[in-house]
């Protein structure tokens, strides 16, 4: 076992799939705001330069000016860049549009692939988990977030295309394991916007499970309309309508995910 890791105590993971539009974000603010819910204490750093993270917790642009492309660019310490959210035991680092730039700049910098994992080497011992919301492209920023985290979780909307794109994520999560991180893994993968009034949603999922077997979590995310509407009030789901199916769904997936870093956890020290 590498030593990668060894000195911090957050649990660190990313939330990515180079797919648009799969669920990414939704995932990691409610999963993030569930996690706190259920006692831990979480930071988010969001990596995508649309901001919807950011946006989604009520951090709103102009109250951005410490934030994820300072800290990669080694202008903003990380501790400075960290925003308390209005959920306790939820802190955010916001992203801005000038991250958009950020990769060709990147590429002229030492540690460029390290640049995430060493930020957050300075603050893991503050949490119990620390999720990164990643860009929707395997672009250097999506590796700087491999590189810094334990695993991964992967969002798959429950459409024709679901695996589509996959065999590609799990293509370069294995470069990254046999390279820059040894310990990275899949945490597992997580349907959303199942519908189950559609049967290719029922297919989808089917088939999504016969494929990755126990990698998918039982939990599922409903297509739920509450869940698209929660970011325009700049609130999670979990606090804008605690009861929909949505903020439940969002809790099971809390609690599978800890059971799942417990038993990684118990298998790494045997
Ligand atoms: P990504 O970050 O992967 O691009 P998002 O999380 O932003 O994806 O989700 C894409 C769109 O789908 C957003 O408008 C979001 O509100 C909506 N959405 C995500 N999950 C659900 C859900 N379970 N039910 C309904 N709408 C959802
Ligand atoms: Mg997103």
């Amino acid at each position: 076992v590498g030593t990668l890791h060894q000195r911090t105590t957050a649990r660190i993971l990313a939330i990515a799939n180079q797919k648009g539009g799969v669920g990414k974000t939704t995932t990691t603010i409610n999963l993030a705001t569930a996690l706190a819910a259920i006692g831990q204490t979480v930071l988010i750093i969001d990596t995508d330069p649309q901001g919807n993270a950011s946006t989604g917790l009520g951090i709103s642009r102009d109250n951005r000016e410490n934030n994820v492309y300072g800290v990669l660019m080694g202008e903003t310490p990380i501790k400075s860049a960290i925003y308390k959210t209005d959920i306790p035991q939820l802190d955010l680092v916001p992203s801005t549009a000038d991250l958009s730039g950020a990769e060709l700049e990147l590429v002229e910098l030492d540690r460029r692939s390290h640049r995430l994992y060493d930020a957050i080497s300075e603050i893991s011992d503050r949490y119990d988990y620390i999720l990164i919301d990643c860009p929707p492209s395997l672009n250097l920023l999506t590796l700087n977030a491999l590189v810094a985290v334990h695993a991964v979780v992967v969002p798959l909307q429950c459409e024709f295309f679901a695996l589509e794109g996959l065999s590609m994520l799990m293509k370069t999560i294995d470069r990254v394991r046999q390279t820059l991180n040894p310990q990275l893994e899949i945490q597992g993968v997580v349907l959303t916007m199942f519908d189950k009034r559609n049967n290719l949603s029922l297919q989808v999922s089917q088939d999504v499970r016969d494929f990755l077997g126990d990698k998918v979590y039982r939990t599922v995310i409903p297509r739920n309309v509450r869940v698209s509407e929660a970011p325009s009030h700049g609130k999670p789901v979990l606090i804008y309508d605690h009861r929909c199916a949505g903020s439940q769904a969002y809790i099971g997936l809390a609690k599978e995910v800890i059971r799942r870093e417990r038993q990684l956890n118990a298998a790494e020290v045997a």
